[in-house]
């Protein structure tokens, strides 16, 4: 299903800020994560935790996101292909920061770490992905004061 990605970036905020990647998957693979290692995929719910601070900020990045990349730079980048973007918790500012919504969605009933150090080479968090047996909705995330975007429904407030 193709994403309706021109709207959802029109939405986004082009300052710096975190987010929530929330990727749906619906297969089984094992796929090589860059120097980190091996990431058993299966199907369900995988929550990615960033922040955009160059530029273009969450917009450009949330973008980057949308799209396959070519070369991969972040772990996120090797998993993407394997799966689509279900959709986006974004915030700007830095008065939280994406370590602290790591700790939030780890604490979420029914979260694993499908493989520690993922996305967190330099900080001191388990991991900044997580996974949900869901079929394919977002768990009942409450991020203080951050907006979804949502690839099917287009924007609305948390
Ligand atoms: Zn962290």
């Amino acid at each position: 299903m193709p994403l309706p990605a021109d709207r959802l970036l029109d939405e986004l905020p082009p300052e710096a800020g975190i987010y929530a990647l929330l990727l749906s998957c619906r297969r089984r693979a094992v796929i090589r994560i860059g120097k980190l290692g091996e990431l058993r995929l299966r199907p369900g719910l995988y929550v990615y935790l960033g922040s955009a601070c160059g530029p273009g900020g969450l917009r450009a990045r949330i973008g980057h996101h949308l799209r396959i990349a070519g070369r991969p730079h972040w772990h996120v980048d090797y998993l993407r292909p394997w799966t689509e973007v279900q959709a986006a918790w974004c915030r700007t500012g830095r008065e939280e920061s994406e370590h602290d919504w790591a700790l939030c969605i780890r604490r979420l009933p029914g979260a694993l770490v499908p493989l520690p150090g993922f996305g967190s080479s330099d900080c001191r968090c388990e991991s900044h992905l997580f996974f949900f047996r869901t079929r394919f909705r977002p768990p009942a995330l409450r991020l203080s004061r951050a907006v979804l975007y949502s690839t099917r429904t287009g924007r609305f407030r948390s």
